[in-house]
C-alpha cells in the first residue's frame, strides 16, 4: 500500500514485508525499483515535477527518516516504522545469502564497492557479490556489459542523490538484475570508512542528532523539517 506526501508516493510496509516482495519480485521474472523517500527529497520533489515524476515510477519508495513517521502520523495513515536505505539494503544482502540469490555493487570511489564486498560477506557468509563496480567508471557500454555478464538478481547503485534514481530508469530495462536499489553513500559506510551513528542511537530515531552533532552545517537542512510538516498538514490533496 502507498501513502502520499505532497504529490510523493510513500510504501506502508516494514522491511519483512517488502523482503517478501521482492523476493517474489525475483522469482517471478519482475522489475522492481526502489528509492528511499526523506523530507528533503519530498520538498525538492515540490518544485521539480520531473523529480516527482521519477520517485514516483519507483516500485517501492520506503520511508527513510523520522520525518516522514512524523508525516503519517500526522495524516492519521499507516506508516509507523522507518525503512531506511542501508536497513534495506542489509535486509536484501541477506535474503540474497538465504535464497541463492546473488548481488552486485555498482557506485563509490574506486576500491569501496569492493571493501563493502568484503565487509558484506563477514556479515553474510555464502552472499554471492556476483560483482563490483566504481561509480567514476565512464565507459557507459562497459558499464552495462559488466553488469549483464555477472547476471546478479539485485544491483545496489550507490551514485548519490538523484544521480542513481535517473541512472536506474535509464538502464533497467537494457539489464539483467531485477531488484534496483538507489543505496547513496552505503558503500562508504558499510566500507567502514563512515562511521554510522551508536545504535543506541540509531534505537531511538536519533540518528539525525548524532549527525547533527557530528556535522552542524546539517542544521539548515534539519531546520525545514518543521515546514515541511506544516506543509503536509495544509496539503488537502490525496
Ligand atoms: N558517487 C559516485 N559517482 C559519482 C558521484 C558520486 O559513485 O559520479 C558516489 C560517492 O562516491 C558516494 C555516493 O556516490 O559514495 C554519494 O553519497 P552521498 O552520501 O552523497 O549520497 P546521498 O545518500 O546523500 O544521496
Amino acid at each position: 500500500m502507498k501513502e502520499r506526501f505532497l504529490g510523493v508516493e510513500v510504501c506502508t510496509e516494514n522491511y519483512e514485508e517488502l523482503s517478501a516482495h521482492l523476493l517474489n519480485d525475483i522469482n517471478e521474472g519482475r522489475k522492481s525499483f526502489i528509492v528511499a523517500i526523506n523530507p528533503e527529497k519530498v520538498v525538492k520533489a515540490q518544485h521539480d515535477p520531473a523529480l516527482r515524476d521519477l520517485l514516483n515510477q519507483a516500485t517501492y519508495q520506503i520511508p527513510d527518516g523520522i520525518g516522514i513517521i512524523l508525516a503519517s502520523k500526522l495524516k492519521k495513515g499507516q506508516i509507523s516504522e522507518r525503512v531506511t536505505g542501508i536497513d534495506m539494503m542489509l535486509r536484501l544482502c541477506r535474503l540474497a545469502a538465504e535464497n541463492n540469490k546473488s548481488v552486485f555493487l555498482y557506485g563509490a570511489k574506486p576500491g569501496i564497492a569492493a571493501e563493502a564486498k568484503t565487509k558484506l560477506q563477514e556479515m553474510f557468509p555464502g552472499l554471492h557479490v556476483a560483482g563490483v563496480l566504481d561509480g567514476y567508471e565512464k565507459d557507459e557500454a562497459k558499464i552495462v556489459r559488466t553488469i549483464n555478464n555477472a547476471a546478479p538478481d539485485i544491483i545496489f547503485v550507490a551514485l548519490g542523490s538523484p544521480r542513481q534514481e535517473n541512472w536506474i530508469i535509464d538502464h533497467m530495462n537494457q539489464l539483467a538484475p531485477k531488484v534496483y536499489q538507489g543505496v547513496g553513500g552505503s558503500f562508504d559506510v558499510i566500507s567502514g570508512r563512515i562511521k554510522r551513528a551508536p545504535a543506541g542511537f540509531q534505537k531511538l530515531g536519533l540518528e539525525w542528532f548524532y549527525r547533527l552533532m557530528k556535522e552542524p552545517w546539517r542544521l539548515k537542512r534539519q531546520m525545514d523539517l518543521p515546514k515541511f510538516l506544516m506543509a503536509v498538514l495544509r496539503d488537502k490533496s490525496r
